[in-house]
């Protein structure tokens, strides 16, 4: 019996020992030598010991050899081929820290715990989380609440699947603690907030170190996580997105939430570029909604989050409006907290390309870098006479928002384009968008007045251009919750930003305006009224034509587009996810996009790497391909079939 418990103490520490080589391979060659003298003491005792006449011993030290050879193969090319480690930063309330029980877990989940009557206990093979700690360690991840053992949430789902695609350890960094708001009450000595106020930031402390801010707390455990473990990492770490559900408890800070998380994101980013010297201004941020059933779901809230995703070229919302609640009316259910995580792994695999397949959808038509609109508001006369023209010359098109009442029939105003002129600028390609039949200010009127206010203009368009119009800008920039729900309704996008490029445009601000477009990957939004009279017309007319000029010169790596084709193809390339199976002679591609096909009719560009040359098909249909460096672009149906790539 004696010789059975000796057995057992040689395996384990073989086990042990196999991890640690394991774990030497990979982040630390200092330890090689020291593995080489080890591995000949070893090699010394287990011949000494196959000498003796013990059966059952002998097949111990074989298996062994098997096991530490099996080990040796496994971490010898991953220690040469993978590239920096992956890691995920999360953060939220309740339904981020975990409220469901873990008895719910999906059947994939639980088959890796090894408590197999709560689920409290087990590992996932490949994820290592520091969750709501400072010391910037991590341990294997299992699914718990930062204090109650055994309750899981979406994250849980999103980690399985992350390590499922890759096959390789990744790391989270996760503070979340239930109950806490962006927003602070102005007279409060307590509690604990996520806000990124500067002000206040720089008059408390981490609540970590006694503090009120949540923020703080998450930023020293990404710190500490970088410093003690991150940075040690042989291959190098990329911080790949931010994941976050919260706004519940902001329920009584609704109207600031806009400004508030926008604050949150920008100052994650921030903080990661500083403290690693990398860019990650545009880190991607994955979040869900709040469902309408919650107790403390709030229209603002809502919209705050829409906007930002419509706004920032790396938010992405996913839509959780029917998601279902526990009977609290606050928690997601497993159901819904399934659905999320699965939505979260998704979009990030859409942005990551966890198992490397090769495929992306371009964030912009043809793979450009960055994306123009040019929008004329009021309907003034020079959009005809002087605006379109010049655009036209450079094969652009542009957006024209008007005011029905400006036009009516009767009303004799040489300042304002009339209809036929109107028709032929639609008939040209150029976008006729909706900006109110009487230019209301959204502040200023009741939401019926405002309804009617939209849909008269609609009308009135629809019966001269012959289409209804497929964006919105706000009279006067002025935005509601409401507001902002009725308008864009039915529609691809409502503006929400714009640079003014009239009055205060130089040559160098429009110059570097563009330039910063292209550095950043974002959608400029130009606005204008006039070209020589009106609002903020430009002092000199010709600064605009140069200033196309420019941009027809870099085309290469700007999509000029209307403000209705840019809105249409942003939100589809965000909102589609899509399955890659790997085929024997290329890949094949399972689009799924849920938004209204009919008003979403903009084709995505496909990205397909790794091949010398390809033919796509769709729905049995040839699609044209076009080379770009060491890739094929070609356009395909978001809603369509199956795609084929074959090589
Ligand atoms: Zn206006």
């Amino acid at each position: 019996m004696e010789s059975a418990g000796f057995l057992v103490r040689v395996a384990m520490k073989t086990g042990e020992f196999c991890i640690v080589i394991h774990e030497m391979t990979q982040n630390n060659r200092v330890g090689i030598p020291l593995f080489l003298v080890f591995l000949h003491y070893l090699i010394g005792t287990m011949i000494k010991i196959m000498q003796q006449k013990n059966a059952q011993m002998k097949n111990l030290i074989l298996l062994c050899v098997g096991c530490f050879l099996l080990t040796m193969a496994s971490c010898v090319p991953s220690s040469q081929k993978k590239g920096p480690v992956h890691v995920f930063i999360t953060a939220g309330q309740s339904n981020t820290d975990g409220r469901v029980n873990n008895k719910q877990l999906p059947a994939y989940i639980q088959e890796l715990a090894t408590d197999t009557v709560e689920y409290k206990e087990g590992a996932y093979p490949f994820c290592r989380i520091s969750q709501n700690r400072v010391d910037g360690l991590f341990v294997p991840y299992w699914p718990k609440g930062r204090i109650t053992e055994g309750l899981w949430t979406y994250d849980a789902v999103t980690y399985r699947q992350i390590g499922e695609a890759l096959q390789e350890e990744f790391y989270v960094v996760k503070w979340a603690v239930g109950g806490t708001s962006i927003g602070f009450p102005s007279d409060t000595t307590q509690g604990r907030y996520w806000s990124a106020d500067p002000a206040w930031l720089s008059n408390t402390t981490s609540t970590q170190s006694g503090g009120k801010s949540l923020l703080l707390s998450f930023t020293e455990a990404i710190d500490a996580s970088i410093d003690q473990t991150l940075s040690k990492l042989e291959q190098g770490y990329q911080i790949d997105a931010f994941l976050w559900h919260q706004g519940e408890s902001d329920c009584k800070f609704a109207g600031d939430y806009y400004k508030n998380l926008k604050a949150v994101i920008a100052h994650v980013r921030n903080h990661l570029t500083e403290k690693t010297g990398k860019d990650y201004s545009k880190l991607p941020f994955v979040f869900g909604s709040i469902p309408h059933t919650n107790r403390d779901y709030r229209l603002e809230v809502e919209v705050a989050m829409q906007r930002l995703a419509e706004e920032d070229m790396h938010v992405y919302l996913i839509d959780m409006r029917d998601g279902e609640l526990q009977k609290d009316r606050l928690h997601f259910t497993a159901t819904s907290a399934e659905y999320l995580g699965q939505k979260m792994f998704d979009v990030l695999n859409k942005i990551l390309d966890f198992s490397n397949m090769g495929f992306r959808v371009a964030t912009y038509k043809d793979n450009k870098a960055a994306a123009i609109s040019y929008t004329f508001d009021d309907g003034l006369m020079e959009q005809y006479t002087l605006a379109a023209p010049e655009l036209e010359k450079h094969g652009f098109r542009g957006t024209f928002f008007v005011n029905g009442n400006t036009h009516e029939e009767g009303i004799i105003d040489s300042t304002r384009m009339t209809w036929p002129m109107m028709k032929e600028l639609h008939d040209k390609g150029h976008e006729i968008g909706n900006h109110g039949w009487a230019h209301k200010n959204f502040g200023r009127h009741s939401l019926e007045e405002i309804k009617t206010d939209i849909y008269k203009n609609d009308s009135v368009i629809v019966a001269h251009i012959g289409l209804m119009p497929r964006t919105f800008c706000y009279p006067h920039n002025t935005k509601t919750a409401e507001g902002f729900v009725v308008a864009s309704e039915n529609r691809v996008g409502t503006r929400l930003f714009q640079r003014s490029i009239g009055g205060k445009a130089t040559i160098e601000n429009l110059a570097e305006w563009v330039d910063d477009l292209i550095r950043s990957n974002d959608w400029g939004v130009g606005m204008t009224h006039g070209i020589t009279y009106g609002y903020d017309h430009f002092g000199d007319a010709t600064l605009f034509w140069d200033h196309l000029d420019r941009v027809k010169a870099k085309e290469d790596s700007l999509w000029v587009g209307t403000f209705a084709e840019v809105a249409a193809y942003t939100q589809e390339q965000k909102e589609i996810t899509f399955e890659v199976i790997k085929q024997k002679n290329g890949l094949t591609i399972i689009p799924h996009l849920s938004l209204d096909k009919a008003l979403f009719t903009e084709p995505l560009t496909g990205v397909v790497k790794g091949y010398k040359r390809v033919s796509v098909r769709q729905g049995g249909k040839e699609l044209d391909t076009r080379k770009q460096d060491d890739a094929f672009l070609f356009d395909f149906d978001p809603f369509g079939e199956p795609i084929e790539i074959i090589k």
